[in-house]
Formats: C-alpha cells, structure tokens, sequence
C-alpha cells in the first residue's frame, strides 16, 4: 500500500536544545491518530537524543546520510550499524547538497543503498534536475538518468524499503517551488519509469514524496495531486507550526 508521508530535513540546524524544544513542540501538536507518517531528520548528533524522545510518539527519525562501508578508517563517518544500534531505521540518501557540495555521484549512492538495505532500513532516495537541466528540456532524462543509475540495480523485492523524494534542485530553499503540475507531471513520469521495469505492483505502491520550498501555503495543492504522496520539507520543518500545517494539509 502507499503510504503518505511528510519528512523534515532539518539539515545543518538546531543544536541539542532546540531539537529537543522542537520535538517537544511537534509532540504536542501533531495529533497521534493521523495516518500520515512522521519523519524527522536532525543532525548526527542529535539523532541518539531524539529517537530516545520520539519513542512512545507517533514520529519517525531518520538520519541525513550515512556511510556505505560496514566500519573502518573513514574519520568523520558514520555507519548503518552505528545508526541502527541508536534506533535509527530510515536514512535519507542522495539530497541534491550531498551530490554537489560533497560530490556524491550516482555509483556510490547505488552502494550506499545497498547498504542502507542490507541493515534493513528505509531509505528515502533523493533525486532531481537542476535549472539548466529544465532549461534546456533534459529534466526528464536526467531524473531517469538518477533513478536507473541509483536504483535499478534492485531487486523488485527491495522496493518496499525505498521512498522517494523529488526535489527539482532550483526549486530547494530558493522560495521558487515547482508548480503543482510540474510536480504532478515528473511524479507520473518517475511512476511511468519504474512501471516499465518493474510492474505495476511496485510502480504503484512506492511513495513518491515532493521537496523543494513546500510551505505552509502551499501543501495542500501540491499534495493534491494524485501521484504526490507527501513531502521532504527543508526550512518549513524548522518551525513547529509551519510544519505541523504542512503534516496536516496532506
Ligand atoms: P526547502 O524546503 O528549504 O526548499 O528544502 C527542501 C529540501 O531540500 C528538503 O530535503
């Protein structure tokens, strides 16, 4: 079944005390009987502290990145063991600022799934053009491109550990969200390409989650649309009430 869901990506903000004040925030206003999942992603540092918070909560944590290896002599990273062994079972891979700031290409995030998986957690898979891409007309061939490339390795069986989220990258942080039936339109082409190597059962039951300047203001329409089923929120998820009406317009 596809599930909706609304995900903050709380990127390089929030110290422990303001994740803790911000947990306690979405604790108190996001109602426990809703059927949307939860996610949050704090930073590394905070993730121990808020799965331990988030315990008894109707909210999901998920960690920003990981890395593919099972251990080793890789100072400053962090492996799906270290992550599992402090309750963290969902990793975001591929955000457009991990392949251009620390320049992640589409090979190792295939590896970095693979790893994700073999520990048995969720991965929420982003991916999506950039400006110059939509400009010249190859936005279509560049996310087919990203999808093949990072995730047609798998077996149909491993798709139900896989969300994904398309975040248009000029679209992240700029203000400029794509319009709802530009979302609309790569959703379906996303769905159509892995209806065409995978069937019907897998097409139509991966989540397909938007992110790029959702707000408050305009959730609900993009989440209207059928092939939207939730969101990867960046900035509005820093805020409890912004992110809380976000949740609640899918
Ligand atoms: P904004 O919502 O700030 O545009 O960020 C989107 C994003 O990158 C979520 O991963």
């Amino acid at each position: 079944m596809r599930q909706k869901i609304v995900a903050g990506n709380w990127k390089m903000h929030k110290n422990a005390e303001e994740t803790e004040d911000l947990l306690n925030e979405l604790i108190d206003k996001i109602p426990t009987d809703i059927e949307q999942r939860v996610i949050v992603a704090p930073t590394f540092v905070n993730l121990s502290a808020a799965a331990d918070h988030l315990e008894f909560t109707n909210i999901e944590v998920a960690a920003q990145n990981m890395h593919q290896a099972e251990g080793g002599a890789f100072t400053g990273e962090i492996s799906a063991s270290m992550l599992k062994s402090v309750g963290i079972n969902i990793v975001i891979l591929g955000h457009s600022e991990r392949r251009a700031y620390f320049h992640e290409t589409d090979a190792l995030l295939a590896n970095k799934v693979d790893t994700a998986l073999k520990h048995e957690m969720e991965v929420i898979f982003c991916f999506g053009e950039e400006l110059k891409d939509r400009q010249s007309g190859q936005h279509f061939n560049v996310v087919e491109n990203q999808l093949k490339d990072g995730l047609f390795h798998l077996e149909a069986s491993a798709w139900k550990n896989i969300i994904l989220a398309y975040e248009p990258v000029w679209a992240i942080g700029t203000g400029e969200t794509a319009s709802p039936d530009q979302a609309q339109e790569m959703h379906d082409f996303i769905r159509d390409t892995i209806n065409k190597k995978y069937g019907n059962a897998v097409s139509e039951d991966v989540s397909i989650l938007y992110g790029g300047s959702v707000k408050p203001e305009n959730a609900a329409e993009i989440f209207s649309k059928p092939d939207v089923d939730g969101g990867l929120i960046g900035g509005a998820a820093l805020k409890s009430e912004d992110f809380t009406k976000i949740v609640l317009a899918i």
